[in-house]
């Protein structure tokens, strides 16, 4: 019958029976009857964290139990986890706080030294975000204690706000990144397909935050969110029976945990090409210049090259644009997944007695000194095979 929905009463373990919805008029498969019983009760806060305190990770950002986490850190770890993965982002984050163990240390460092430092994590514009913040937040005094006055620093959204709020202040906010939009989607068997599905799960994963026992360990309840994620209700075979929350979970007693979240189709990633010049002399130096200190990849260090387009360059057409008129060789071919393109470079190299050409000379045995993005070291890679 149009617009019926199928209730199944769910029996908590606290006892309390909730109604768990499927009806085609919320758009979103699976809900909670509103005003029938608060997200609170059917998964209690309390079972999480019980199951957080004797399983929680250790993470080289993390507070130990007990202890209160620091801001600065919690707010490092969280620009660099976005997305990449903990393991990943481990060595970025020790060197970067042996280098720079205060905020106001990151803040009056080099931006130079900032991105090299970041080189090879990727997404760019998030170190030069991170270096604008560190600035704002010495010019202010400290980070600001809401919401709202974390949202005004430079590259920090609703999640990181809400993240460095809860995990370093102890405020209640429950940051959705992608375990705990996992999570929330399985709990309450949220079946609208990604992106378009973002809303519902945030808005339920704010409900499980509204328990008292959550409101009471704001930054425990938080990370006791990331690491059932991360840990257990894993994307392709989630534990549910080592899940706290096995009992109430709606997409476990529908037989839908490994599907969810859904995806809508993704689009197929535009291709561009480039080229470019690996052009050394004699004394072991290496032609370098920096992109431009906005757009993709701003700032950081590349070899001279072409422009990145749709269409291939024909080899005559790049050769006008290579650094010098020498005898290019071919040296390999570079693929790079970009967010939103596929790029495929060509590279072409040279050696000369004395490099001449926009940019500047550096010494190719040093290069781990010069901010790099993953896909110029690909190409310096590629070409030193
Ligand atoms: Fe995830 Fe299974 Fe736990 Fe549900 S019961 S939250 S699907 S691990």
């Amino acid at each position: 019958m149009p617009g019926e929905a199928r209730l199944n009463a769910v029996r908590t373990t606290a006892g309390t029976t909730a109604a768990i919805g499927r009806g085609p008029w919320t758009g979103q498969g699976a809900f909670v009857i509103p005003g029938c019983v608060s997200s609170s009760a059917i998964f209690p806060a309390r079972d999480l964290l019980a199951w957080y305190d004797r399983h929680r990770r250790r993470l080289p950002w993390r507070a130990e139990p007990g202890r209160t986490a620091d801001p600065y850190q919690v707010w490092l770890s969280e620009i660099m986890l976005q997305q990449t993965t903990v393991a990943a982002v481990i060595p970025y984050y020790e060197n970067f706080v042996s280098r720079f163990p205060t905020v106001e240390a990151l803040a009056r460092a080099d931006l130079d030294e900032v991105l090299s430092l970041w080189a090879g994590l990727g997404y760019y514009a998030r170190a030069r975000n991170l270096h604008a913040c560190a600035k704002a937040v010495v010019a202010r005094g400290s980070f600001p204690r809401d919401l709202a006055g974390l949202q005004e620093l430079p590259g920090i959204g609703a999640y990181t706000a809400a993240a460095v709020a809860s995990i370093g202040f102890g405020i209640p906010a429950v940051p959705v990144d992608g375990n705990v939009e996992r999570v929330t989607s399985r709990l309450f068997a949220l079946t609208e397909p990604l992106p378009g599905g973002k809303r519902g799960i945030h808005t339920a994963a704010g409900q499980l935050g509204h328990d008292p026992d959550a409101m009471a360990r704001p930054s425990d309840f938080a990370q006791a969110l990331f690491d059932l994620g991360a840990s257990v209700c894993t994307p392709t075979s989630p534990g549910c029976a080592l899940c706290p929350w096995m009992e109430p979970c709606a997409a476990r007693r529908l037989g839908l945990a490994a599907e969810l979240p859904r995806r809508a189709p993704k689009k197929a990633r535009p291709e561009r090409h480039g080229v470019h010049f690996w052009l050394t002399d004699r004394d072991g130096n290496v032609l370098l210049r920096r992109r431009p200190a906005s757009g993709l990849l701003g700032g950081m260090v590349e070899l001279p090259g072409t422009s990145w387009r749709e269409g291939r360059w024909p080899e005559a057409e790049s050769m006008v644009r290579a650094p010098m008129a020498v005898a290019w060789q071919p040296a390999g071919q570079v693929q790079h997944g970009f967010t939103h393109f596929q790029l495929t470079i060509d590279l072409f190299a040279a050696q000369v007695a004395s490099i001449r050409g926009d940019g500047f000379v550096h010494p190719r045995a040093r290069l781990n000194e010069v901010a790099l993005p993953s896909v110029m070291r690909k190409c310096v890679l590629k070409v030193e095979e």
